[in-house]
C-alpha cells in the first residue's frame, strides 16, 4: 500500500473525549471513527487489524472443530418469546418494528437463533458433538458506552454454540473452547487468565471469563500469580483427547482466579501474600455451559442410541474482537504510540522514503516494496513528501513492527536502515539484506 493512495486520517491533536490510551491512539491513528454514541466505523488501518484478529480467532475455532456459519443481526421477537428472554433481557435489547408491525430486535447474542437452526435439522445423537460459530455484529444498548470500541453499543462478537446429548460430552466441548481460547489470546500477544465467573443473562452453571490484567479494565479481579507464566497448550493439541483436554482445564483452574462477583475472600486470603494478585481486568472472552436452559423451552432434542429423545446440553462461547483491538493496545504501547504484536500488525513493515521524488530513493523503495509484496508481506510505503520528522513520528505512532528507512546517503551506498519499533534498535544493512531479513 502506497501511503499517498491510502486513507489513513491521522489526527494531529489528541481528541479530548478519549479517557484511556487505547481510545486516544485508535482515534489519532484513524483506525476508527465514532458515528453516533457507541457506534463506530472501522477505517482502513483499523479494519486491517480487526481482520487479523478475526483470522486468528477463526483459525483456532476451526482447529478445535467448530464450524463457521453466519446468522443475521436482526432477529424475530418470536424466538425470544419462546425462550422467555424477550421480556427478561431489558433495556440493553434494541427492539424494532418492521412495516408490518412485527416485533424484531437487533441481536445482543444468538442462543435462541442457533437453537432454532439446530432443532430444525439435527435429529440424532450421531450428528453430535456439534459446535457452530459466527463472527457477527451485536447490539447492546449499553447504559454507559465508553472507551471507544472497548465498550460500544454495536460491536463484533465471535459466538460459538456447542450441542451434545450428555452433560459429560458437553463438558468436553467446553474444554475444547477453553483450550482454543488459551491459544487464541496467546497468539494475539496477550496473557488472558480464565476466571470463575458469574453467568449473567446468558444463564447457566459453569462459566469462565477470560481476563487481561490492565489498570483501565472495568472488572475487579483476584488471582494467583502463577497464571502469569503458565504454559499454553501446543498447536498439535488433540482436541478429541478427552483426558488430555481435561488435564489442560484442571491445570488452568488449579489456582485461585475469580472476578469480584465470584470472589471468595477466604480462599484468596489463604494463599501466601506474595502470590496474590488483586487487580483490574478487561473481559475479552466468556464461556458458558448451561445444560438444557434453551433446549428445554425450545424443544431441541435428539434421538439417543437407546431410541429415546434427549434434550441437548448446550454451551456458548464469546470473544469480542472489537474489544480485543483496544485491549491489545492497552497492553502494548509507549509514549510514541502503538507497538503491535507481529501477529496482528496492520502492516509487517513500513518503508520510509526520506526523499520522495529522488530517483535513487524511489528506486530503492520500489525494489524493497515489490520484493516484500512478492514474499506475501503487507507493506506500507511512505511515498509522501512530508518532513522526515513527521514520517518517523507517524511510523512510531501506527506501531508497525519494522521500519525500513531509505535516505539518500545510505541509498547511495546501496544501503538502508532497519528499525525495530519495539526495541528502537537501528541497524544499517544492504538493501538485499533488509529484504532477506523481512521476507
Ligand atoms: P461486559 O461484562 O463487559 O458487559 P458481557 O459479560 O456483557 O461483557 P458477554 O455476554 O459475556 O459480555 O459477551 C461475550 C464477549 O463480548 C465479552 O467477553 C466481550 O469480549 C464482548 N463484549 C460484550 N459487550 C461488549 C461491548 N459492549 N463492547 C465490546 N465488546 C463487548
Ligand atoms: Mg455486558
Ligand atoms: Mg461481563
Ligand atoms: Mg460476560
Amino acid at each position: 500500500m502506497r501511503l499517498s493512495r491510502y486513507f489513513m486520517p491521522i489526527l494531529k491533536e489528541t481528541p479530548k473525549e478519549a479517557e484511556i490510551v487505547s481510545h486516544r491512539l485508535m482515534l489519532r491513528t484513524g483506525m476508527v471513527r465514532q458515528q453516533s454514541q457507541g457506534i463506530y466505523s472501522w477505517l482502513p488501518l483499523g479494519k486491517r487489524v480487526l481482520d487479523k484478529v478475526n483470522a486468528i480467532i477463526r483459525d483456532e475455532q476451526n482447529r478445535a472443530g467448530a464450524v463457521e456459519l453466519l446468522m443475521p443481526t436482526l432477529q424475530s421477537a418470536e424466538l425470544w418469546q419462546e425462550s422467555g428472554r424477550y421480556d427478561d433481557y431489558g433495556k440493553e435489547m434494541l427492539r424494532i418494528k418492521d412495516r408490518q408491525d412485527r416485533p424484531m430486535l437487533y441481536g445482543p447474542t444468538n442462543e435462541e437463533m442457533i437453537t432454532d437452526i439446530f432443532r430444525s435439522s439435527v435429529k440424532s445423537y450421531k450428528s453430535l458433538p456439534l459446535n457452530l460459530y459466527h463472527i457477527q455484529l451485536k447490539f447492546r444498548d449499553e447504559i454507559r458506552p465508553r472507551f471507544g470500541t472497548m465498550r460500544s453499543r454495536e460491536f463484533l462478537m465471535k459466538d460459538a454454540y456447542s450441542f451434545d446429548w450428555t452433560k459429560e460430552a458437553a463438558l468436553h466441548s467446553y474444554n475444547k473452547m477453553f483450550t482454543a481460547y488459551l491459544r487464541t489470546f496467546d497468539r494475539l500477544g496477550l496473557r488472558a487468565i480464565p476466571m470463575r465467573a458469574d453467568t449473567g443473562p446468558i444463564g447457566g452453571n459453569h462459566s469462565h471469563e477470560f481476563i487481561i490484567l490492565a489498570d483501565t479494565g472495568e472488572s475487579e479481579v483476584f488471582c494467583h500469580k502463577s497464571f502469569l507464566d503458565r504454559s499454553i497448550p501446543a498447536a498439535d493439541t488433540d482436541f478429541d483427547d478427552v483426558a488430555g483436554l481435561q488435564a489442560v482445564f484442571d491445570d488452568w483452574t488449579s489456582d485461585y482466579a475469580a472476578t469480584s462477583e465470584m470472589h471468595d475472600e477466604a480462599a484468596y486470603g489463604a494463599m501466601p501474600e506474595a502470590d496474590r494478585i488483586s487487580a483490574r481486568g478487561i473481559e475479552v472472552g466468556h464461556i458458558f455451559y448451561f445444560g438444557t436452559k434453551y433446549s428445554e423451552p425450545m424443544g431441541a432434542k435428539v434421538q439417543g442410541p437407546d431410541g429415546k429423545e434427549h434434550l441437548v446440553h448446550m454451551g456458548s462461547y464469546g470473544i469480542g474482537p472489537t474489544r480485543l483491538v483496544p485491549a491489545i493496545i492497552e497492553a502494548s504501547h509507549d509514549e510514541n504510540g502503538i507497538i503491535w504484536p507481529a501477529s496482528v500488525a496492520p502492516f509487517d513493515a513500513v518503508i520510509i522514503n526520506m526523499k520522495a521524488g529522488d530517483a535513487a530513493c524511489d528506486a530503492a523503495c520500489d525494489k524493497i516494496y515489490a520484493a516484500l509484496g512478492k514474499a506475501g508481506k503487507d507493506v506500507l510505503l511512505d511515498d509522501t513528501d512530508d518532513r522526515a520528522g513527521a514520517k518517523f513520528a507517524m511510523a512510531d505512532l501506527i506501531g508497525v513492527p519494522w521500519q525500513v528507512i531509505a535516505g539518500p546517503r545510505a541509498v547511495a551506498n546501496g544501503e538502508v536502515e532497519l528499525k525495530n519499533r519495539k526495541t528502537g534498535e537501528r541497524e544499517t544493512m544492504t538493501i538485499d539484506a533488509a529484504i532477506n531479513r523481512l521476507a
